[in-house]
């Protein structure tokens, strides 16, 4: 497909379903180009006529052209600390069918987690009978910043690899195209492109596991200063100690990461918790109102230099309480600048265990389908 193919199936997508005088007026390409096109995707299969309104008028009802959700499927998979996710999704990344891996942190080299993924891969194809000609591509998604031509992931602290070139290793065990993107970047996209955040200018996404990641999205495109594109929230200095994995002192992420949190409320290392961390955090006033300030402190300063209009936060802050939630977006609108107070937004995640692997499927289907470069 070229890149008007994948101009029509975006627009099919955002805006569908549209006739064809709506799509020549919003492409303005020539009566012929758009006849070609049409008939192309619709011998593919992935675009279908559907009537517009059966109400309207007599004879033969105005037909539209809408996108087949089903026709083509996508990949994610989602690398975490120690753990991993795949997910097999369709156009609009809708999840159909998923899996989970784990691996030791420090102990397991990229090769081998590769080789589990293509496994894992594989079994989640055949146990859903999908066939890889109609697999769009794979998402990888990582802890960490990639290079500008997403296909190595420059350093996964959470993992501690380095400069690993993920998407050529994964594309020579499956035969799939495969793009990377920073993990959280890629639940970003998928918020801004499909969830909550969908007519948002300026989308930030705080994830808080292990680590605190963020991902930012400026109207529609993750933003990517420096060519490689993380925002280091986590890594914000927001007190005076104690020292954080980074090398620094008193990071968000080493004051609200998972490990603090589990110290500052005495659990013991392995203890499994009957609650949602934060759920345990809301009910514990010291530690909830130093978590609540750390966290002002951050979004505050993210919000008025990136000028962010809506935050969504993920991981452990999705299963939140709602009143620590409201109590956060309260005091963060009272110390950012006017203008952003206004239209600020900052909500919890769904609560889907799938969102990891959706976002990185996302980051296929903008890269291979609605860009043109698949096929
Ligand atoms: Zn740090």
């Amino acid at each position: 497909m070229g890149v008007h193919h994948g101009v029509i199936l975006g627009l099919l997508r955002d805006y569908g379903p549209l006739s064809r005088a709506e799509l020549a007026r919003r492409t303005q390409l020539s009566a012929t180009a758009l006849t070609n096109l049409m008939a192309q995707l619709l011998e593919d299969g992935c675009v279908e006529e559907v009537k517009e309104d059966a109400r309207v008028g007599v004879g033969r009802p105005p037909v539209a052209l809408g996108l087949r959700d089903a026709s083509y499927r996508a990949l994610g998979v989602h690398i975490g600390g120690g753990r991993g996710q795949i997910v097999l999704c369709n156009l609009r990344t809708e999840a159909l069918a998923s899996a989970t891996f784990c691996y030791e942190v420090g102990a397991t080299t990229p090769d081998e987690v590769v080789t589990l993924i293509a496994n894992q891969l594989e079994n989640l194809l055949a146990m859903s009978g999908s066939a890889h000609d109609r697999i769009i591509g794979v998402g990888f998604a990582v802890p960490g910043p990639v290079d500008k031509a997403q296909r190595r992931a420059l350093f996964c602290a959470a993992a501690g690899w380095k400069d690993v070139s993920f998407a050529q290793m994964l594309e020579e065990q499956i035969n799939l195209p495969v793009v990377l993107e920073h993990n959280v970047s890629a639940m970003a996209q998928r918020d801004s492109r499909y969830g909550l955040g969908k007519n948002s200018d300026a989308l930030l996404y705080l994830y808080l596991r292990s680590g605190v990641g963020a991902g930012l999205v400026v109207e529609g495109k993750p933003f990517r200063p420096g060519g490689i594109g993380t925002v280091e929230l986590g890594h914000i200095p927001v007190a005076n100690g104690p020292g954080c994995a980074c090398g620094a002192e008193g990071c968000l992420e080493a004051l609200v990461g998972e490990a603090a949190l589990r110290r500052a409320l005495g659990i013991k290392d392995g203890e499994i918790l009957d609650d949602p961390l934060f759920v345990l955090v809301d009910r514990e006033p010291q530690v909830r109102a130093d978590v609540l300030r750390y966290l002002e402190h951050a979004l505050v300063s993210a919000i008025n230099m990136l000028s962010v209009d809506f935050v969504v936060l993920g991981g452990h802050l999705a299963a939140a309480p709602q009143s620590f939630i409201a109590v956060l977006e309260t005091r963060v609108k009272q110390r950012v600048l006017a203008h952003a107070r206004q239209r600020l937004r900052i909500v919890g995640s769904t609560l889907d265990s799938n969102l990891g692997g959706l976002g990185a499927a996302s980051v296929a289907l903008d890269h291979f389908f609605y860009s043109g470069a698949f096929k």
